[in-house]
C-alpha cells in the first residue's frame, strides 16, 4: 500500500531549517496522522509523500512557497493594549489569538510597550526553507466517513464529541 488519495498515512518526522537547526520533531511523542489528498498537511510535504510505502524513509526540502509561505511585512502590526483587555500579562514571544474582521488570527508578540503591542501575523516558519526527514510508519484505507469529512478519525485524528 502506498500514500495516495483516500489513504490515512502515519509518519514520524524531524523538521530542520536551512541552517540545519532542528525546529520540530515527532520522535519524542506520537507520530503524525493525516488523510492524503485532503490538504491536511502542507502542500509540499503531501506531494513528497505521494507514492511512498510503509517503512520508507526519505527527506524532502521545501521552498517557503511550498511550506509555510513567504513572510509578509504587512502582517506586522501595532495594536493598542486596550484591544487585548482580558488576556492578562502579555510577553514577548507569546502567541495570541486575535479576533479580526477576517476571523481569528494567530500572532506572535514582538514587542510590548506602555500603550501598544507589536505583533507578527506571519507563521513562525514563514520564509524558511525547510527539510523534513520522514519515516512512514503506517498506511491504511480511509473510511467512507473520513473521506466525507476530509480528516482522520480515531487515534491521532479528529475527535467528535
Ligand atoms: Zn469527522
Amino acid at each position: 500500500m502506498i500514500a495516495e488519495k483516500d489513504k490515512v498515512v502515519t509518519f514520524h518526522y524531524t523538521l530542520t531549517n536551512a541552517a540545519g537547526e532542528q525546529m520540530e520533531t515527532s520522535r519524542e511523542s506520537e507520530p503524525m496522522t493525516y488523510l492524503h489528498g485532503a490538504n491536511n498537511i502542507i502542500t509540499g510535504l503531501e506531494k513528497a509523500m505521494e507514492g511512498h510505502a510503509i517503512q520508507d524513509k526519505f527527506s524532502a526540502t521545501l521552498e517557503p512557497e511550498d511550506a509555510y509561505g513567504i513572510r509578509n511585512d504587512n502582517n506586522v502590526q501595532r495594536i493598542p493594549l486596550k484591544r487585548l483587555k482580558g488576556i492578562g500579562k502579555i510577553e514577548v514571544g507569546q502567541i495570541l489569538n486575535l479576533q479580526t474582521n477576517q476571523g481569528p488570527v494567530q500572532v506572535t508578540v514582538l514587542k510590548v510597550g506602555r500603550f501598544n503591542v507589536d505583533v507578527d501575523g506571519n507563521h513562525p516558519l514563514a520564509g524558511e526553507q525547510l527539510t523534513f526527514d520522514v519515516e512512514i510508519t503506517d498506511i491504511r484505507d480511509a473510511s467512507e466517513e473520513e473521506t466525507q469529512h476530509g480528516h482522520v478519525h480515531g487515534p491521532g485524528g479528529h475527535q467528535h464529541d
